[in-house]
Order: structure tokens, then sequence, then C-alpha cells
């Protein structure tokens, strides 16, 4: 039987009103919720990611303030950049549009970035409160959008077994300690695993977070288990994920189409994830006034 297609445009669509509603209601408490985008250099893509997740932010209702350095700015004044974001009221979530050009070191800049600004939960701050299984942490938006279509497809990830290929900091490892965190049993995969394919057949769940088409194919999955695809690759059949849908479709359980699948899910949790620190920074600015 063919599996149940998870429709990640639809669960996000449901986030994004949810934020649109929490959004009104801060606004009537006097706080306007404010994502600041830096986008550095020019790759294109990179272009139309910011200009996309500006234009999430103006429909529900979070202000945007866009940063446009130019390529050649140095080190120091992109610090100086976000020390000033970081100071900013108006602003509650920073996002450094990732990759920098090759003279800006990452590593350096991101954590500069204020934990409780860090909507895109890489700062190793909010990495460690992750780690430690802390709900204060703020996480990374493409493994925080996963979790919601698990949640939302019903799937029980106590004791269940899950399997993620790929431990980038960005999806992989986050997305592993969420599974964790959930009580599933993981087994995290990478480019030097052996036999993949016999290491994924014992999985309820497999997520492919890898950048490398038909990295999961059906011989790989177990019948009914939930395959959650993060993969995006451009090929000249247009976009296609880390996992081969045709075949695997009629293997699994449940599965993520690409596109429409966790794309729509990692816009939508980033403008969660801003309204989540425009409450929590509003809570402090709230008891420091009565103080
Ligand atoms: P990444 O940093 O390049 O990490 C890729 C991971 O895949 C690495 O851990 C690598 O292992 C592993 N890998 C490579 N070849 C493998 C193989 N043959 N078998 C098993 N594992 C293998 O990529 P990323 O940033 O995590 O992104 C992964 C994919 O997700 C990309 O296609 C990216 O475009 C996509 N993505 C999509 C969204 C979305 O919203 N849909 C968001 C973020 C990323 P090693 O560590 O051993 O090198």
């Amino acid at each position: 039987m063919a599996a149940e297609i998870i429709d990640g445009k639809a669960v996000a669509a449901e986030v994004r009103d949810r934020v649109a509603r929490e959004v009104e209601q801060l606004c009537a408490e006097g706080v306007t919720p404010g994502l600041a985008t830096i986008l550095v250099g020019d790759d294109p893509a990179s272009a139309v990611y910011v200009r996309m997740k500006r234009e999430d932010c103006a429909q529900v209702g979070i202000e945007s303030f866009h940063h446009e350095p130019g390529g050649d700015v140095s080190q120091e004044q992109l610090a100086e950049l976000i020390e000033s974001l970081n100071a900013d009221e108006r602003v509650h979530g920073i996002l450094l549009q990732l990759p920098l050009p090759d003279h800006l070191d990452q590593d350096v800049l991101i954590p500069l970035i204020s934990r409780d600004k860090d909507v895109d939960g890489l700062t190793p701050a909010n990495a460690g409160l992750l780690a430690q299984g802390r709900d204060e942490a703020l996480v990374p938006c493409t493994p925080a959008g996963v979790m919601e279509l698990l949640a939302h497809a019903g799937v029980e990830l106590e004791g269940a077994r899950a399997v993620v290929i790929g431990r980038s900091i960005l999806v992989g490892k986050p997305l592993a300690t969420l599974l964790l965190g959930a009580n599933a049993t993981v087994t995290h995969c990478h480019s030097r695993t052996r036999d993949l394919g016999a290491v994924c057949r014992e999985a309820d769940v497999i997520v492919a977070a890898v950048g490398r088409q038909s990295t999961v194919t059906a011989d790989m999955v177990r019948e009914g288990a939930v395959v959650i695809d993060v993969g995006t690759n451009r090929t000249d059949d247009g976009l296609v994920g880390d996992v081969d849908f045709d075949g695997v479709r009629e293997q699994a359980g449940a599965i993520t189409p690409v596109p429409g699948g966790v794309g729509p899910m990692t816009r939508a949790m980033l403008l969660a994830n801003t309204v989540r620190t425009a409450r929590a920074q509003a809570g402090r600015t709230a008891s420091a006034v009565r103080q």
C-alpha cells in the first residue's frame, strides 16, 4: 500500500496561523516582534532565502530589519553590527544568513549573537542547552520542523527505533538530540557508516539529511516505516530530496515529499522561534519595569 504523504505545506500553514495569532496578541500588549536579517555577499540562493523569510515575516505581522553590509565587510564591522542588533530592543531575533564569504569566520561570528535572539539555534550556547535537554534551548528551525511533522502525523516516538542520516550542526545533530529527548532509540549515521541499508532496515523512523540524491532507496526501508526527507538536491528534473520517493512510498507507512515536506516547515519554524523570543524578551522587560 502506498504511504501516507505528510503534507509539510499544510502543517506549515497551521504553524503560521498560530504564529499570526500570537503576534496579534503580542502587538495588543505593545510588543511588535522583530526579526533582523543579515545578508553578506552576492550568493543568489541566499538572497532568495532571505527575501522569502522577510516576506513570511510580513505575512504574519513580524517586523523585519534587513541589513546588507556588502561583500567586503570586515569581520570587525560585522561583529559590531551583530552587537548593535543584540542591544536593539525592537529586534527579538537575529538571522545571519549562511554561508558567509570566505574572509569571514562563522565560528567567530555566530557565537556573538545573543543566545536570547538566536532564532536559528546555531550558537554554542543554545546547542549546549539542547544537548542537556533544557526547555529554554532555541532549536534550529529544520529539526524543529521535522519534530512538528512527526507529531502532526501522529508518529509514536517513545521506544521507536530512529535512524538519522547526516550529522551537521544545522540539522542532523540537533535532530538526533530531539529524537532522543522524545525517547526514541536513536542511531546516528554519516558518510563512514558501514552498511547504511542494514541500519536503516531496522528503523521505525528514518530521517535523511545528507544532500545526495537516492541515498535512501526502497530496499533500505522496512514496511510501514516513516521516512522524512530533509535533503534538497537540484537536478535537471527539478528539486529532489535524498530519498528515492517513488520507490520508497510503496514501502513506507508515511513519507514527506520534496518539495512540499520539510522545506515549508523550516520557514514556518523561524517565525515560531521569533515570536517565542519576542514573548520571552517582553516578559523580562515587564518584570524589570515592575522591580
Ligand atoms: P551537510 O552539512 O553537508 O551534512 C551532510 C551530512 O551527510 C554529513 O554529516 C555527511 O557525513 C553525511 N553524508 C554524506 N554522504 C553520505 C553518505 N553517502 N551516506 C551517509 N551519510 C552521508 O548538510 P546539511 O546542512 O545537514 O544539509 C543536508 C541536506 O539537507 C542538504 O541537501 C541541504 O540542502 C538540506 N537542507 C534542507 C533544509 C530544508 O529546509 N529542507 C534545511 C537545511 C538543509 P560526514 O559528517 O561523515 O561528512
